[in-house]
């Protein structure tokens, strides 16, 4: 109750939800109050959760942020949708985001843009901005995101909380709108790294619906939280520090560091030379695969129909051309030029090869040290409108995120302080540490030990 009268007061100008239910939020809650009274709860029982509009959850619409999916009522919960709700979660309504995950800065979002909690007039990063703001407005406990290039970091770093990709394949893809297959992957946005590895006990774990997750053992995220970080070897790769990055951003980074020697961790200088070409290989193979994907919204099955059409053609021409919006068709144009006959070879295959490389940077840099830390976003939360009309410069944003996603390693952001504008705000930094795979704990310990 007590979050439903925030978001009551607050959503209106925050615009963090676009789906709220405050019947069907607080039946759950009574539920987890039962079940908290048998002595049955886990952790997460009667914890009131965020869900990005990316998860279907049957019984709320499932928008995905478009225009497409407006009415769109999914007939199945996604896998992190069923997740929660067995440790007895309690769903507060479904967060705005860019729309099919595409964008920055939530603007894509046929729902309008998301305010900034700590400035009205900025972004909070995309695409999961509306569970963004929703954790940084305590809006909520927590929230589900998903990062297909940095939207779960991006956002933490951009509105002052933690967020945790996971290795790819650790929490399945069942039932969350794909945008690029390969490199989508859902993970906790959070206060602290210690809420963040209770919701992983929750989110990861083997689905065999899912054909990329990984059948591992179930394993407690929480479990190293505690662990002194001496002897931990911090490499710093020279490339997260050259130009591009905001001079304020690179000052916390730099204290942030400092404050890891300080706890004992040695720090080691690496290269990851292949980092400038992520951005292009990324926008070759993610518009690839969102061309694919994206085939299925034909106006037949289910979204989106235009109501006036002449022939079958005609009908699937003016369902798609009303129901994306501008970025979502810059990508499937993107994507289906780089994969037509003759020009495959040159964009596609060769952005598969280059790919190979960014992860061969990697498995070389961390024969030298067990975690890497840079910043997680080059800037810190710019205007609303400022980047609008300039996708490159939009795209930029996931400069240091988008090369771990090409991996398939895991990442975080971590708040490590605050940078003031040009017009005198103080505005949240965040640290990235990346991990090795399947290393989740051991970041999520290196993290806790710094909060
Ligand atoms: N900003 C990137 C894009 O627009 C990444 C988005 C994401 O991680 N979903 O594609």
């Amino acid at each position: 109750q007590t979050f439903l009268n925030r978001i009551d007061a607050l959503n209106p100008a925050i615009n963090a939800y676009i789906a709220l239910d405050q019947d069907k939020t607080l039946a759950q809650a009574k539920a987890a109050d039962v079940r908290i009274a048998a002595g049955n709860a886990t952790p997460l029982t009667g914890i009131p959760i965020a869900q990005k509009d990316i998860f279907c959850a049957v019984g709320w619409k499932t928008t995905c942020g478009s225009k497409m999916l407006e009415n769109f009522i999914a007939p199945y919960d996604a896998h992190v949708i069923t997740q929660f709700d067995q440790a007895g979660a309690v769903n507060l309504g479904k967060t705005n985001m860019d729309e099919f995950a595409m964008g920055s800065s939530n603007e894509t979002s046929y729902f309008g843009g998301v305010k900034n909690p700590w400035d009205f007039s900025r972004v909070p990063g995309g695409s999961s901005g509306g569970s963004a703001a929703a954790v940084a407005a305590r809006l909520c406990a927590a929230a589900t995101g998903t990062d297909t290039g940095g939207s779960i970091r991006q956002p933490a770093s951009l509105c002052g909380f933690t967020g945790l990709k996971p290795t790819y394949g650790v929490v399945s893809r069942y039932g969350m709108i794909a945008f690029a297959s390969s490199l989508d992957q859902a993970g906790p946005m959070a206060k602290s790294a210690e809420d963040c590895a209770l919701m992983m006990n929750v989110m990861a774990g083997f689905d065999e619906r899912d054909s990329t997750s990984l059948n591992r053992e179930k394993e407690d995220y929480t479990r190293d939280l505690n662990k002194p970080l001496q002897g931990l070897r911090i490499g710093l790769p020279k490339e997260f520090f050259a130009e591009g990055l905001d001079a304020g951003v690179g000052k916390v980074i730099e204290d942030a560091i400092a404050e890891y020697k300080k706890l004992g961790a040695e720090i080691v200088e690496i290269s990851l030379p292949n980092t400038g070409l992520s951005i292009p290989v990324y926008y070759v193979l993610a518009p690839a695969e969102a061309s694919s994907n994206l085939s299925r919204y034909d106006g037949v099955r289910y979204g989106h129909r235009a109501s006036e059409y002449t022939d079958l053609m005609d009908m699937y021409c003016k369902s798609r051309a009303e129901g994306f919006g501008a970025e979502v068709k810059r990508r499937i144009l993107i994507g289906t030029y780089v994969l037509s006959a003759g020009y495959y070879d040159a964009y596609y295959l060769k952005a598969q090869q280059i790919r190979r490389l960014i992860a061969q940077d990697f498995e070389e840099a961390f024969k030298k040290c067990d975690v890497i830390m840079g910043p997680a976003a080059p800037s810190t939360a710019f205007k609303a409108g400022e980047k609008v009309d300039d996708p490159v410069a939009m795209y930029l944003q996931d400069i240091y995120t988008i090369s771990t996603n090409l991996a398939g390693l895991p990442g975080m952001s971590v708040p490590a302080g605050f940078s003031t504008s040009a017009d005198g705000k103080a505005l949240p930094v965040g640290l990235q540490i990346i991990g090795n795979y399947f290393d989740e704990a051991r970041m999520l310990n290196v993290a806790h030990q710094y909060q």
